[in-house]
């Protein structure tokens, strides 16, 4: 089987160990073979193809570990209101209209941006999910995914029962896919009653897989969850039997210091989405705390609607700064464990072996970044130059399973303006929805 090496200035590992200099990535079939100084490896596999990126950084491709791709249709549709306000007054009623062929280009066009800010690997939660699917197939991309799931009827499956089987159907089709996982989604403990919640457990647990929903995102969703079953979400899980290590929660914004403690002990993971927080007004996430008391947490950018785009590198600064400007300590989550964050911890949180590093025996799944521009000169820390200085434009290529799908800054799987101009024209469709069905 053919063998290519993959040489650049800097290479980084892991977050835990020292970038290479001058490095040098061995690949054979998708997967890592053997890392190392590039020279040495090339005399040692001299049968191996070379790609040599020169003066570039060559680092694990970003686990984006909670968004909703497609919304990119309502990217800016509605901004700048409460949580409950903007999903009940806008995104539910528009989202009644949704077309599958809406979710199929959103997401096409959410895969484009993802992979030009070092995305390689996506979690994904919506509605009409086989159309995502669809894309991650056509792409080339890897995600893990799942249809949304409510107590009252989507227009993506209609009844809850269907929902399920849907999810069941899919677990079935995608058990031994290379770069699709998939997830049971319940989409809250305010849209899904015990019953849902249990039935939705009860499946991931018969195939082994997570389940993914919103947690502890607002106060109002903590009030409202307490004026419905007397506790708080956490507690309301922790009682149905629910909160254990099948659970991977987005937000966990509104945590006591006991919650932080419980999921500590139940092995609950989370997925830090803080632009999305802060843009929602819905508060910052104690992840430095979650994660000193040994919580796997990721990092996600959230659906387009809330952010209102899909880069990490944006993402990563966010959280980074964040919580040293909440803890009046800058020691408080440095470069290296955001990076961390955004890889490796997001790989574990998935539970998706050999994703997050390039240690010989990963998946070969990386991003290159062209060390040339002025904001990226000089560097002294890999990491701190692609936590505080890089930008989604700086990634040129994305590989993913040893195949490119961005190189030299341009998408080889698919045709990018397509999925801008249908998106565009989807967009006309949903401003005449909005006309009629929206308030003033
Ligand atoms: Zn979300």
């Amino acid at each position: 089987m053919k063998k290519t090496l993959f040489q650049a200035e800097v290479i980084i590992p892991s977050a835990d160990e020292a970038p290479l200099k001058d490095g040098g990535l061995l690949v054979q079939g998708g997967e890592v073979l053997a890392l190392g100084q590039g020279e040495e490896l090339k005399a040692r596999y001299p049968e191996a193809e070379i790609v040599d990126f020169g003066k570039a950084l060559l680092a694990p491709g970003f686990v984006n570990l909670h968004t909703h791709a497609s919304m990119t249709i309502f990217r800016g549709l509605a901004d700048d209101l409460p949580l409950m306000t903007w999903l009940e007054d806008y995104i539910f009623p528009v989202e009644r209209h949704l077309d599958p062929r809406w979710v199929y280009w959103g997401a096409k066009l959410a895969v484009a941006e993802m992979l030009r800010s070092g995305v390689t690997t996506f979690v994904d939660m919506y509605l009409f999910e086989p159309q995502v699917i669809k894309v991650v197939e056509e792409t080339g991309v890897r995600a893990a995914l799942g249809e949304g799931l409510f107590d009252f009827p989507s227009p993506g499956y209609g009844p809850l029962e269907k929902g399920l089987g849907l999810t069941e159907e899919l677990l079935k089709n995608f058990s031994s896919h290379p770069r699709i996982k998939i997830m049971v989604c319940p989409h809250a403990t305010y849209t899904c009653s015990p019953p849902t919640l249990k039935a939705a457990w009860e499946l991931a647990e018969r195939y082994g897989a997570l389940v993914h929903l919103h947690l502890s995102e607002t106060k109002d969703e903590v009030a409202l969850i307490k004026a419905r079953y007397g506790k708080r979400p956490p507690e309301h899980l922790e009682a149905l039997g629910l909160l254990n290590e099948q659970l991977l929660v987005a937000h966990a914004v509104q945590l006591d210091d006991h919650e932080i403690e419980l999921f500590a002990r139940r092995g609950v993971k989370v997925a830090h989405c803080p632009e999305s927080n802060l843009k929602l007004g819905s508060g910052v996430a104690p992840v430095s705390a979650l994660l000193e008391a040994g919580v796997t947490v990721g990092l996600g950018t959230d659906g387009p609607a809330s952010n209102n785009d899909l880069d990490m590198f944006g993402e990563m600064r966010t959280a980074a700064f964040l919580q040293k400007g909440l803890t009046f300590d800058p020691t408080k989550l440095p470069a290296r464990t955001v990076f961390k964050m955004a890889t490796e911890l997001g790989a574990k949180a998935l539970g998706w072996e050999g994703l997050g590093t390039l240690r010989p025996g990963a998946r070969a799944d990386f991003i290159v970044l062209d060390l040339a521009a002025p904001h990226l000169t000089p560097y002294y820390d890999p990491f701190s130059l692609l936590v505080y200085s890089a930008k989604a434009g700086d990634v040129k290529h994305a590989v993913v399973e040893g195949e490119f799908v961005l190189k030299e800054g341009r998408i080889i799987t698919f045709d990018e303006e397509e999925a801008q101009s249908e998106v565009a024209r989807i967009a006309e469709e949903i401003r005449r929805l909005l006309d009629k069905t929206l308030p003033d």
